[in-house]
């Protein structure tokens, strides 16, 4: 098994992470913004229900960055956990938090697809 070169991804993966932190921070700001606002219920809701809908879909980012780390430190990252083929480079450098080979991942989104409430991090 092929180890790759992983300090440049641990950048990659921490920013990604930071930047989901920040956004999470900024959308609580929003959030007391609008309320002292006294904005119609109506529209409340519906924003609200969209803030659930992003804050899983982070938690969800956040998760797999995690994950990613995680193969980081034990020497699996880029090694897809399906097939345990290396990753290629290219997808790692777009992904870096990909856990499967392209393949893999292609197999998974079509299962995903027929669960569509299956919280999907954009890859
Ligand atoms: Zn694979």
């Amino acid at each position: 098994m092929k180890q790759v070169e992983g300090n440049g991804y641990r950048v990659l993966l921490e920013n990604k992470r930071e930047q989901i932190l920040g956004k999470a921070r900024q959308r609580e700001d929003i959030w007391v913004v609008k309320s002292n606002e006294q904005i119609e219920m109506v529209q409340l809701a519906g924003e609200r229900e969209f803030a659930v809908m992003a804050l899983e879909r982070d938690r969800n980012a956040l998760l797999q960055i995690g994950e990613a780390l995680e193969r980081l430190d034990n020497g699996e990252f880029g090694i897809c956990l399906e097939c345990e083929e290396t990753i290629a480079p290219k997808r790692l450098a777009a992904v870096p938090w990909a856990a499967y080979c392209v393949r893999c991942q292609e197999s998974f989104d079509i299962r995903k697809a027929e669960d569509a409430d299956y919280p999907a991090l954009a890859a």
